[in-house]
């Protein structure tokens, strides 16, 4: 069952107020979560542009191997998850500048993308650069990475950033059941196939993101949600192996518990199965 697999849980320096790493945990076995890699974003320790007033941890190579300490203390408590820890590398970070004791303690990296620009091109370049580098980083120091979160410049660009341009907002009253190819890569800011053409070749997993997925369907757009599974499916036919996470941050809502959801319905509608998640045989699962 997808939804038992969360491999993007972020519970470090953003937990919810009044929240413990504990509690995260017990978040994860109360939602059915059974393999969590907890993540947190490296930015948060080596960036000095990113000083917390509070900092859960010290913002230092030493405050997110505190955190990783943490998970490992936690494990025999929680028999039922196997834990994980998996740094999140920023964008604008080379995987090779992470310093070498985070490296040895990962069980792998969640890499996230520079998709800064509105050029097509551009970004297909910077994520296909993104995808080679990590296959070399994977190669050089036997860790496993893979992209995060693909889509989501796309969907933050078109639906939440800004207002919804109007030739979005007019998409979903077309009949997109079979887009071309000049729709997706329009809308996605990228060349799709050649994205997915790269991490096949690269064998660099993409990430089914629940967080982007949450936000897409936020716009109550359909076109949006089923151009996302147009893509997804044209990378799965082109060979890319996906993982999935659900990029949750928090769950601690004014209302109560609302977290956020590892998008097991897209990979029942892609037909993808825990098996076909090959990422968790280089992780150690299954
Ligand atoms: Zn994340």
């Amino acid at each position: 069952m997808i939804h038992t697999i969360d491999l993007h849980y972020h519970a470090g320096q953003e937990r919810d107020p009044g929240t413990t790493l504990r509690s995260y945990l017990e978040h994860a076995v109360m939602t059915g979560r059974r393999v969590v890699g907890v993540t947190d974003h490296l930015d948060l320790y080596l960036d000095p542009r990113k000083l917390i007033s509070s900092p859960l941890y010290s913002q230092n190579v030493a405050g997110i191997l505190t955190l990783r300490d943490e998970v490992v203390a936690l494990q025999s408590a929680f028999p039922e998850l196997k834990l994980l820890f998996a740094p999140e590398v920023p964008p604008a970070m080379a995987l090779v500048d992470i310093p070498a004791a985070i490296i040895e303690i990962a069980d792998y990296f969640i890499c996230e993308a520079k998709l800064t620009s509105s050029d097509g091109d551009e970004n297909t370049t910077q994520l296909k650069n993104r995808i080679t580098e990590a296959a070399e980083f994977r190669s050089r120091f036997s860790k496993p990475v893979f992209i995060a979160h693909p889509l989501r410049h796309a969907i933050d660009q078109c639906l939440v950033k800004a207002p919804i341009p109007r030739w979005v907002s007019e998409l979903s009253r077309r009949d997109l059941q079979n887009h071309t190819q000049e729709d997706l890569d329009r809308f996605f800011g990228m060349n799709v196939r050649e994205v997915g053409r790269t991490a096949a070749a690269h064998n660099v997993p993409l990430e089914i993101n629940g967080n982007t997925w949450e936000r897409a369907r936020a716009s109550n757009l359909p076109a949006p949600l089923r151009m996302m599974l147009n893509v997804y499916r044209l990378w799965r036919d082109s060979g890319v192996e996906f993982v999935v996470g659900s990029d949750q941050h928090g769950f601690v809502k004014s209302i109560g518990r609302v977290g956020g959801t590892v998008p097991w319905e897209v990979c029942e509608v892609l037909g993808i199965e825990m098996e076909d998640i090959r990422f968790l045989q280089q992780v150690g699962v299954l």
